[in-house]
């Protein structure tokens, strides 16, 4: 991984940190500027849902327009998915710290103690 790989990567858009204005962090995520002035637009314009009808979900890969665009987004994706993994062990690691036992949190994940240690705990 080199050093621009490693900063946080907005969530939305996947533009590091350094090509966005603002970079907000949630639990796992980040959203930039852009994003959230693009998401307050929608919003803003958009009609209230008739809870009626079914939620039309549109994948951000049906938005592509072909492969090259899906393999060139693939990395930044990659990395996203990174990102939040590097961001789930950093809570891992506080709750150990806050004395939360491996069975505890393997619960909390929905998993088994073993597995929780075996992905977080660094060793072998
Ligand atoms: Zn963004």
């Amino acid at each position: 991984m080199t050093n621009r790989e490693q900063l946080p990567t907005c969530s939305f858009c996947l533009k590091a940190y350094p090509d966005v204005g603002t970079l907000v962090a949630g639990p796992g995520v980040y959203i930039c500027d852009e994003c959230v002035a693009l998401c307050s637009e929608l919003i803003a314009s958009k009609p209230k849902p008739n809870r009626r009808e079914p939620v039309r979900r549109i994948a951000p890969w049906d938005a592509e327009a072909g492969v090259d665009a899906v393999l060139a987004s693939l990395p930044r994706v990659a990395h996203a998915g990174e990102q939040a993994e590097y961001v789930l062990a950093q809570y891992v690691r506080k709750a150990r710290q806050l004395g939360a036992t491996w069975a505890v949190i393997g619960q909390a994940l929905g998993m088994a103690r073993q597995s929780a240690w075996e992905r977080f705990s660094g060793e072998e």
